[in-house]
C-alpha cells in the first residue's frame, strides 16, 4: 500500500488568493460599479517588440531542418549565449560571476521551491514575516517546518519585519538559522534592504556557515542607490549565498516562464560543492527551458531590449507614486513602493487586514490582498500591486480616498 509524503497533509490549504477570490464573487453581483483588481501580483504591459521579434524567429527557426533544435546539451542547460548575456548584465551591475555559475530555469519560483534538495531536513529554516509563502509551503514539504498550529510551523524561525525596523528582518536572537531566505526588493512589504543591512546578514551567515537563499525578482524596480540589485554587490557573499534572479518582473516573462539561480563555485558546506550538488540534481531532474523562450530572454538583454522593458518598469512605477502618494493623502500609513512594485498600506488603528479588505472591497470595489495572508505580522496591512492599468489605478485610488 503506497503511503503518501505526510508533510503534504499538514499543510494548510491554500487560503489566501482562494479566500480573497471567494469574498469578490460573493460581491459581484451587488457591486455598483466595476471591481478594479489591485491584488494579484502579475504583470499586465505586454512583451517588448525585439522580445516578440525574437520568439517569432526562433520558431521559425524550430521549423527547417538546419535551424531546429533539440535538447539543450550545454553545461547549466541554457545556451552559452543566454549565460553571458546574463553575465553581462550582472558586470553592468558591477558583479563578476563566471558564466557556468548561472543555472537558466523555468521560474524563480520553482528555483526557490526546490532548491531544498540539496539540503538536509535537519536543517533550521529563517523567513521573514511576512512572507512570500513558496519559501515556507516548500520547506514544509520537505519536513523542515515542523507543525502548522494556525498561525506558524512550529519549527521555522521567523523574523518580524514591521514598521519600527523598517521591514528589514534583524538577526535572530534564538536559535541559529542554517537557512535563510531574504527577499529584496521585498514581495509583499516591497521594502529593500541597503547595503550595509545585507552585510549583517552575509558576516552572520559566513560566521555560522548558514546560506542566505537571495531571492531579487524585483531587483529591477530598484531606485535608490544604496541598494545592491544583487546579494553578490556585498563583500563575502559568494561564500554564503545562493540568488535568484527572474525574467517574470523584469521584462514581463511571467508567462513565458525563465529564470535563473547563480551559485558560486567556491560556495561549500561539510566539504561538498553546493554548485555541483545543484548541477548533478539539475542533470537528473530538469532538462531546460524552451529554446524560443531563452532567445526571448537573450534578447530583452539587449541595449534595445533593455530600453524596451525599462519603459514597462516605469508605467508600473508611476502607478506605484500613485497609489503611495493617494494612500498617504487618505491618511493611511504607506510604505514600498520606492524600489519595489508593492505597496504595504497600514489600516487605520485597531482594524485589521480582512476588515480592511472587505471595506475597501465593498465601498471603493477595489480588490487588495490582505496582509495577514502572509503571516502574523502583516495583520493591520494590506498590499497593493502597482501592476495594474494606469488608469484604472488612478480611479481605484481616488475611489479609495473617498471612502477613508
Ligand atoms: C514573482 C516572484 C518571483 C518570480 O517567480 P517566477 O517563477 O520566476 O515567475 C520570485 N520571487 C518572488 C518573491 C516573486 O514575487
Amino acid at each position: 500500500m503506497v503511503k503518501v509524503n505526510e508533510n503534504y497533509l499538514k499543510l494548510p490549504g491554500s487560503y489566501l488568493f482562494q479566500e480573497i477570490g471567494r469574498r469578490t464573487r460573493a460581491f459581484q453581483d451587488q457591486a455598483p460599479m466595476p471591481i478594479i483588481r489591485l491584488g494579484i501580483g502579475d504583470v499586465t504591459r505586454p512583451l517588448a517588440p525585439v522580445v516578440v521579434e525574437a520568439m517569432v524567429k526562433a520558431s521559425q527557426e524550430m521549423g527547417h531542418k538546419e535551424t531546429f533544435r533539440g535538447y539543450c546539451e550545454e553545461t547549466c542547460t541554457a545556451y552559452d549565449w543566454l549565460r553571458y548575456a546574463i553575465q553581462a548584465d550582472y558586470k553592468r551591475q558591477g558583479v563578476e560571476i563566471a558564466d557556468d555559475e548561472i543555472f537558466v530555469s523555468d521560474g524563480a519560483k520553482s528555483d526557490c521551491g526546490m532548491i531544498g534538495d540539496i539540503f538536509s531536513a535537519d536543517n533550521v529554516v529563517a523567513v521573514c514575516d511576512p512572507v512570500y509563502p513558496v519559501y515556507v509551503d516548500t520547506n514544509a514539504m520537505d519536513g523542515r517546518a515542523g507543525e502548522y498550529d494556525g498561525q506558524r510551523w512550529t519549527n521555522l524561525v521567523y523574523l518580524p519585519c514591521t514598521a519600527e525596523n523598517g521591514f528589514v528582518p534583524e538577526l535572530p536572537e534564538g536559535r541559529v538559522p542554517d537557512l535563510i531566505y531574504i527577499c529584496s526588493p521585498n514581495n509583499p512589504t516591497g521594502a529593500a534592504a541597503t547595503k550595509d543591512q545585507l552585510k549583517v546578514w552575509v558576516d552572520f551567515a559566513n560566521q555560522h556557515g548558514s546560506i542566505i537563499l537571495f531571492d531579487s525578482a524585483y531587483e529591477a524596480f530598484i531606485t535608490e542607490e544604496n541598494v545592491p540589485h544583487s546579494i553578490f554587490e556585498v563583500e563575502g557573499a559568494r561564500t554564503c549565498a545562493i540568488e535568484f534572479r527572474s525574467f517574470s518582473k523584469t521584462a514581463g516573462f511571467t508567462g513565458n516562464r525563465c529564470a535563473y539561480t547563480v551559485i558560486p563555485k567556491e560556495l561549500e558546506r561539510g566539504g561538498a560543492s553546493l554548485h555541483a550538488l545543484w548541477n548533478r540534481r539539475r542533470a537528473s531532474k530538469f532538462n531546460g527551458v524552451p529554446y524560443v523562450i531563452q532567445r526571448a530572454a537573450e534578447a530583452s538583454l539587449t541595449d534595445e531590449g533593455r530600453a524596451q522593458t525599462a519603459q514597462a518598469i516605469a508605467y508600473y512605477r508611476r502607478n506605484a507614486e500613485v497609489i503611495r502618494d493617494g494612500l498617504s493623502a487618505a491618511g493611511l500609513a504607506v510604505y514600498g513602493g520606492v524600489n519595489a512594485p508593492y505597496i504595504w498600506a497600514r489600516g487605520p488603528e485597531g482594524m485589521g487586514s480582512w476588515d480592511l479588505f472587505d471595506l475597501l472591497l465593498k465601498k471603493a470595489c477595489v480588490v487588495t490582498t490582505p496582509g495577514a495572508g502572509f503571516g502574523p505580522s502583516g495583520e493591520g496591512y494590506i498590499r497593493l500591486t502597482a501592476f495594474g492599468d494606469a488608469d484604472a489605478t488612478r480611479e481605484a485610488v481616488e475611489r479609495i480616498k473617498a471612502v477613508l
